[in-house]
C-alpha cells in the first residue's frame, strides 16, 4: 500500500478557512477522491481533523453513504482508501539556549469519537481550534500524554526545518524533549528538505522510522512523498504497526524529492536574498558577513550530527528520489491534467511508464525531461529560506 500522512485542508465545506495557505479545492472530500482517482494513495493522513468544521463535514460525508468507520481505526472512502485522522499542533519548547522554540507535531486517532475529545481537551491550550497548526501553550513532552489518552500516536513532523521544527528550532536531541517517553516517539517526519541519508548521521534515530509526506498545501501536491508499506489491511491498527515495525508490518520504501528541491535545504541569507552553497554548516552570509540567515537542514544536520558518516542500520528501508510533475520544467497543470486522464496515477507516470508512452500525449521535450529526472540525469540547484530548488536537465 502506498501512504501520504500529511495532507492539509484549506476550507471547510461551507468556506470556513481552515489553513489559510492552502487551497480552497483542498476539502475532506476532494482529498479521498484525489487520492483514490488520481494519486494511487491507499492511506492518507488528513492533519487538520481537530477542527471543528472539519469534524462537522466529516459526520456529513459520512451519512453520504460514501465511507465508513471500521473498528480497527480510519475512515474507508469506496472501499479503495483509508483515511487517517489527525492533527498538527504547535507547541512551546524551551531550546537549547534556554529561550523559546516551537515544534509541529502531528497527532493520529483511530476514530472520529477519539478525535473530537481531543479537539475539544485541546481548547484549554490553543485559542483558535478551528484554525490549522495553531500554537498550544504546552510542551510536546505534555501534549504525548494527551495524545495518548485519546488513544492516539505522535510523530514529530519535518523534524529539522528551520522555522517550526524540534531539530531545527529546538533541540540537538530529541531525548532531551521526551525524556522517558522518547520511547512513545517510535517515527520521525523526515519533511522535504532532508533524506534518510541526512537523518543517519544522528544516532538517536537508528531506531526510529522514518516517514516522507507531501505536506501538501494543494491537490496536485499530495504524494509528492509518500511511503510505500506493507500490511495485511488498511487500517489505522495496521498503520500503527508498520511505523512500530511490529507483527512483519512495516515501510519498505521511503519515495521523496531529492532533499535539494526541498524549501530549506541550505542556508538562506535574507539580506542577500540567496542561497548560499559551500561546505555546511553555514551560520554566516559569507557576502554580506551578517547573520540573519535561516538556516538551511542540510547545514542544520552537519551542525547536531554525532556520527561521522550516514551508516543506516540494517533495517532501514530505502529512499528512492522522485520528482514529482509539478517540478518538472516546461509542465503545466493542463498538461499534467492530460497525463492523470491518460495514465491514471502520478506513480505509474514517474516510475513505471516508458518513454514512448508519455511522449505520445505531452511530446519529445516533456517526456524526455521525465525520464531524465527518473533516473536521476539532472542537475538540481538547492532551495533554501522558503524557495524550492530549481531542476534542469543535463
Ligand atoms: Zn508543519
Ligand atoms: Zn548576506
Amino acid at each position: 500500500m502506498f501512504a501520504d500522512l500529511h495532507v492539509h485542508i484549506g476550507r471547510s465545506e461551507n468556506g470556513k478557512p481552515i489553513k489559510i495557505t492552502a487551497a480552497r479545492s483542498l476539502n475532506f472530500a476532494n482529498i479521498a477522491k484525489e487520492c483514490s482517482d488520481r494519486k494511487g494513495i491507499q492511506i492518507v493522513g488528513i492533519i487538520d481533523c481537530a477542527s471543528p468544521y472539519v469534524i462537522e463535514d466529516i459526520e456529513n460525508f459520512l451519512k453520504t453513504g460514501e465511507a465508513y468507520e471500521i473498528k480497527d481505526g480510519g475512515i474507508i472512502y469506496k472501499e479503495k482508501v483509508c483515511i487517517i485522522l489527525g492533527s498538527e499542533i504547535e507547541t512551546s519548547e524551551i531550546n537549547d539556549n534556554g529561550k523559546t522554540g516551537s515544534a509541529h507535531n502531528l497527532c493520529y486517532f483511530p476514530s472520529l469519537a477519539d478525535i473530537k475529545a481531543f479537539s475539544k481537551e485541546m481548547t484549554k491550550y490553543i485559542h483558535n481550534i478551528t484554525l490549522s497548526s495553531q500554537r498550544a501553550s504546552i510542551s510536546a513532552y505534555e501534549l504525548v500524554d494527551i495524545v495518548e489518552k485519546f488513544n492516539g500516536i505522535l510523530i514529530p513532523a519535518h523534524a529539522f526545518t528551520p522555522h517550526k521544527s524540534f531539530y531545527g528550532n529546538c533541540t540537538s536531541r530529541l531525548e532531551r524533549i521526551f525524556k522517558e517517553k522518547f520511547n512513545k516517539i517510535f517515527a520521525i517526519e523526515l519533511g522535504l528538505s532532508s533524506d534518510t541519508y541526512l537523518a543517519d548521521q544522528i544516532s538517536e534515530l537508528e531506531t526510529r522510522t522514518f516517514v516522507t509526506n507531501s505536506d501538501a498545501h494543494s491537490l496536485p501536491k499530495i504524494a509528492r512523498e509518500y511511503n510505500k508499506v506493507l500490511l495485511e489491511d488498511i487500517s489505522f491498527k495496521e498503520l500503527v504497526k508498520a511505523l512500530k515495525n511490529e507483527d512483519g508490518r512495516k515501510i519498505v520504501t521511503n519515495y521523496g524529492l531529492d532533499p535539494k528541491l526541498g524549501k530549506y535545504h541550505r542556508t538562506y541569507c535574507e539580506k542577500c536574498d540567496r542561497p548560499i552553497e559551500g561546505e555546511p554548516p553555514i551560520k554566516e552570509c559569507p557576502y554580506c558577513h551578517g547573520d540573519n540567515i535561516t538556516m538551511g537542514v542540510y547545514d542544520r544536520i552537519v551542525e547536531i550530527r554525532d556520527k561521522k558518516e550516514s551508516k543506516s542500520p540494517k533495517n532501514r528501508p530505502p529512499y528512492v528520489y522522485q520528482v514529482p510533475l509539478t517540478f518538472i520544467p516546461g509542465l503545466g497543470s493542463k498538461t499534467i491534467d492530460k497525463l492523470l486522464n491518460t495514465f491514471e496515477t502520478e506513480m505509474t507516470i514517474l516510475h513505471k511508464l516508458s518513454e514512448d508512452d508519455i511522449e505520445a500525449v505531452v511530446g519529445e521535450k516533456v517526456a524526455k525531461t521525465i525520464i531524465s529526472a527518473r533516473n536521476g540525469n539532472v542537475t538540481i540547484q538547492s532551495g533554501g529560506g522558503g524557495v524550492y530548488g530549481k531542476l534542469s536537465v543535463d
